[in-house]
Formats: structure tokens, sequence, C-alpha cells
């Protein structure tokens, strides 16, 4: 059976370095909020291009934390695409405020930016775009939104660590970036863990107080804040992964390129590549009419395929107050998403043969 994605053969490439900073963490007898954290924060920012780095617990405190230091809540509005992974809304609504779901471009997955200005109302506050899959959206286009209604612009960086949109790293356009290190992640923890980028000062302190029960000196709180924290032995983790991001990435984009230039199957719509630098693939996704019978056939010829997602977030009984809404191109993308084994540990020989079996698919 090639595996969706094989985690354990992953993180053992690095099981040595691993063990060894491991054992630091232990001995230091120091496991929250130290040393590990802060070169991690440090390593992650200048990485990122960004000036700051705070590490948070998850992926969606990230997010939720960065809406609550905007003081974005009841009454308000955040624009967000309608088929993202159901963590961004969330955060939004765990806020107070109101998602606003804007349908993505059938093409790229992305939030289309042509939609986004007949939503904005004099409540909306910021503009949520999720670069899906690993590929980076317009920034450009949703900046100069963003500009001419003073929204602020949150970018969620879930799937997408390394991607760029002209030269400049995701996470450092808007006002903040949120990200997730969940295991599957292209840069992934052993548990949770997630950070959030920002290049605003003012911002990040007050995040590094609102992870932290609000406190910014011990025993004093000027936030009603979250237990939200990085723990050291993740961050340690993360500091030796984060060393071979870049390389594990231009793997996924050898098997990507792979993939793009040999599954010829009419059947098939294959993922749009707007630029090769701005996809990190997180995701490599493909389209068909009657997906359960690709996926199917492929379990048959033992290749493990997932979907992201089957259900969208609207038609999900925790938002029963838009089960009734249609959004028809998240509607088809959740119809006819699969999703192929793509890892750093994805052999070549092995993405050939799911080729080979793909196009004998009818
Ligand atoms: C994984 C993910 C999240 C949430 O991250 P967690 O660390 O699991 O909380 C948020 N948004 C997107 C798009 C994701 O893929």
């Amino acid at each position: 059976m090639i595996p969706f994605l094989d985690l354990k053969a992953i993180n053992e490439q690095y099981q040595e370095v691993i063990s060894d900073e491991l054992n630091k963490v232990l001995k230091s007898g120091w496991y929250i909020l130290g040393e590990s954290v802060e070169k991690f924060e440090g390593k992650f920012a200048s990485y990122c291009g960004s000036r700051y780095c705070v590490g948070v617990a998850n992926g969606l405190d990230a997010l939720s934390l960065i809406i609550k230091a905007f003081d974005i809540g009841e009454g308000d509005e955040v624009i967000v695409p309608s088929n993202t992974y159901i963590a961004s809304m969330l955060s939004i609504s765990l806020n107070g405020a109101t998602p606003v779901l804007i349908e993505p471009d059938i093409n790229t997955y992305n939030i289309d930016p042509l939609k986004i200005e007949n939503k904005i109302t004099d409540k909306t506050k910021a503009i949520m775009v999720v670069h899906l899959y690993g590929q980076a959206c317009d920034m450009s286009a949703i900046q100069l939104i963003a500009d001419k209604y003073k929204l602020k612009v949150i970018e969620d960086c879930a799937q997408s660590h390394g991607a760029l949109f002209e030269g400049q790293k995701v996470g450092s356009f808007g006002d903040a970036g949120a990200f997730s290190f969940y295991p599957g992640k292209n840069l992934g923890a052993l548990g949770d863990a997630g950070a959030i980028t920002t290049n605003d000062e003012e911002l990040y302190l007050k995040l590094k107080a609102y992870r932290n029960y609000g406190s910014h000196k011990k025993y004093e709180n000027i936030y009603k804040g979250n237990n939200s924290r990085l723990d050291e032995i993740q961050a340690a983790v993360l500091s030796v992964k984060l060393d071979y991001l870049d390389k594990e990435n231009e793997h996924r984009k050898e098997i990507a390129k792979y993939y793009l230039g040999n599954i010829k199957n009419e059947k098939i719509i294959l993922p749009l590549l707007i630029q090769e630098e701005h996809h990190v693939w997180h995701l490599f996704v493909v389209r068909t009419k009657d997906r359960d019978k690709l996926q199917r056939y492929l379990l048959d010829h033992k290749i493990q395929s997932l979907i992201h997602y089957p259900i969208p977030p609207h038609k999900q009984e925790a938002y029963r107050e838009w089960n009734h809404l249609s959004y028809e191109i998240s509607e088809r993308i959740h119809r006819e998403v699969l999703s192929l084994p793509i890892s750093p540990v994805l052999s070549m020989e092995e993405v050939k043969q799911i080729v080979e079996v793909i196009n004998s698919y009818e």
C-alpha cells in the first residue's frame, strides 16, 4: 500500500537530531516559554521575512488570537473563503464576529478577489485569506481592496509554509499571518503547535500577553487572555525541522511537476499552478465527476487518497444557520476533489506507479 502520508518516515529522517534536542529540553528543567520557544520564534520570523513571531498552542488559536487582538468581535464581519477548512471560520465565530463567505476561483481553489468588494459593508473589519492546499493567494489584489476599505488582512498560512508570492513569503504580507504545525502540515511538530507572524510591534506585544493569560509580566495581567503557549518540546522539534523545510518543499514540487506533466486522463482535472514559487504543495488535489469511484479504484490498486474536504463548512451542523444557503462553487469542489499522495518521503518510483494507475482509470 502507498500511504497518503507517512509521518513516521518523515520524522525518522531527523531522529538523531530531534532526540538530542529533546534531551536538552528534558535536562534544562524549563518546559514552558523558555529558550527553545524564543529560538524558534526568531528563526521562524526570519524564515518568513517578518519582524516578529509569537509561538502559540495551535493554528486555530493563532487565527483566533489575531482576531481578538484586533478587537474584532460582536457585530463585526470578517471575509473568508467558503471552501476553507472550518478552522478559519471558527476563529471568527469564537470571537463573536460573523464570517462572510466568499466563493473561490474554481481553478486555484483560492478566494476570488473579484467577488470580495460587493460583500464589504460598514461592519467589515478584515479579510482572512487562506493559501489553500499550499498555493499563495493573489496578495496584490487583496491588498488593494484592503487598502481601499481600510481593512485588516489576516493570512491563514496553515497549509503554505514557505510559499512565495512575487518573491515574498506568505505570512509577511498581511497585518498578521497564522501558522499551524499540526503533525501533517508541511512544517509539522510531534503534537499541536502554531505561530503568528507580524511586522506590527504593538500587535506583537499584545499577542505575547494574550497567549499567556494576558500577562506581560509575571502575575500582572493587562488583558483577559488565553492560555495558548507553544511548549519547549515542540519548539525544539520545530527548530530542527525548519532547517529542512525548503528541501522538503522542493521534493513536493518535484512530485507535483511529475504529476502535472504525466497524468493524462480526460476524466481528471489537474490543479492549476499559477507560478512555480507560489505553491508548496501541501496537498495535490485533483477533481473528477465520480470522486468516490476514483478513490475506490486507487485503493483497489493499493494507493491511499484522502478528501479535503468532504463537507463544505456551510453544510456542517456546527453552522446550522447557513445550511439553507448555497455556495455552488464550493459545493462542487467538495463533491469532486480527491487528494493524491504527496510528501517529502514519497519516492519518484511510487509517484510513477500512481501516475500509471491513474492514467488507466476509466
Ligand atoms: C490545519 C488548519 C488550521 C488549524 O490548525 P490547527 O493547528 O489544527 O488548529 C487552520 N486553517 C487551515 C486552512 C488548516 O489547514
